[in-house]
């Protein structure tokens, strides 16, 4: 599956960037500042609903910068950086944060300080939406489940800071009964194509019904997977010893787990992100162009199966 391109709406340049809301009341929508989209992104992924770990919110940029072109993608790679550059985006969002521990410089001598160069130096800012967009109604574990078509959708767990439907992972049911080879099937078809694949663990003819997925690295969630009596549970990241010992304490076989490629379960959220924003921004009366990157910024380029080609 190739990343699709969504452009919402075209926004003409201006010239003038003091004039953008005045414009939209003279002449229909405008595009808005930087500070404007930031509220709108605070109202889809309120920044109160981050782990308390994470780093979100602007990176780079000036509130008061107009904005008519909006990129989202997964990884603040230099790749991604190159391609919101040249398409003209004043805005990069990424669901992954650039600079997540502590650094004590930025220098273009390193691979993060060249990409907040390129950043600032090319006028783009850049806004890190990371597990605040997970926890968040309609975040990457809510469009996971969507796409698996899962029913009675509710968090794994639920944010500490937020409403009942917001959290953690998502747990629901298939309308139907599958085996587990069909819904890996399934799990497949939905996520964009990289080289690492889909690994399952367990039975490929045993019946599955209730599943539970997390965006992302999840393994960290393996005792709510199992208090919500999940038949599979559909995460990514998943080493050894979590995944031996998950197997070892497993019911009847259950969970199965389903190890997906972390950008890959990740940037499913893009698209619908990228629509949410774009239609809070026109219900502002607000003009933005919005795409997802088409970079594929999973690190894996190939892998050899005994049984692989
Ligand atoms: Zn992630």
């Amino acid at each position: 599956m190739e990343p699709a391109d969504i452009g919402v709406t075209h926004a003409d340049k201006h010239d003038d960037g003091t004039h953008f809301v005045e414009d939209a009341a003279a002449d229909g929508p405008a595009a808005p500042t930087l500070g404007q989209v930031l509220l709108a992104a605070e109202e889809l992924w309120p920044e109160s609903l981050a782990e308390n770990w994470d780093e979100v919110g602007l990176v780079a940029g000036h509130p008061s910068a107009p904005v008519t072109k909006v990129m989202f993608a997964v990884d603040p790679t230099l790749t991604v950086i190159e391609e919101a550059v040249e398409w003209g985006a004043e805005l990069l969002i990424t669901h992954h944060p650039l600079l997540l521990k502590g650094v004590t410089s930025v220098a273009a001598t390193t691979a993060k300080g060249q990409a907040i160069h390129r950043l600032i130096e090319s006028g783009t800012a850049l806004l890190t939406v990371h597990t605040n967009g997970d926890s968040a109604v309609g975040g990457v574990s809510d469009v996971l489940a969507d796409a698996l078509g899962l029913e009675g959708v509710a968090p794994l767990t639920v944010a500490a800071n937020g409403l009942p439907e917001e959290g953690i992972g998502r747990v629901g049911d298939l309308a139907d009964v599958m085996s587990l080879g069909d819904f890996a099937a399934r799990v497949f078809g939905i996520l964009p194509s990289v080289a690492g694949g889909v690994r399952v663990s367990g039975d490929r003819d045993g019946l599955v019904r209730r599943i539970a997925v997390c965006g992302g690295a999840g393994d960290s969630l393996f005792s709510e997977v199992r208090a919500n009596n999940a038949d599979v549970y559909v995460t990514a990241d998943l080493r050894h010893h979590p995944v031996s010992e998950a197997r070892e304490a497993a019911v009847n076989g259950r969970p199965y787990l389903i190890d997906v490629s972390h950008f890959a379960s990740e940037w499913l959220w893009l698209p619908a992100a990228a629509s949410a924003l774009g239609n809070v921004l026109a219900d502002q009366g607000h003009d933005v162009e919005i795409q997802v990157s088409t970079t594929n910024s999973d690190p894996w380029d190939f892998i050899l199966t005994p049984g692989g080609d």
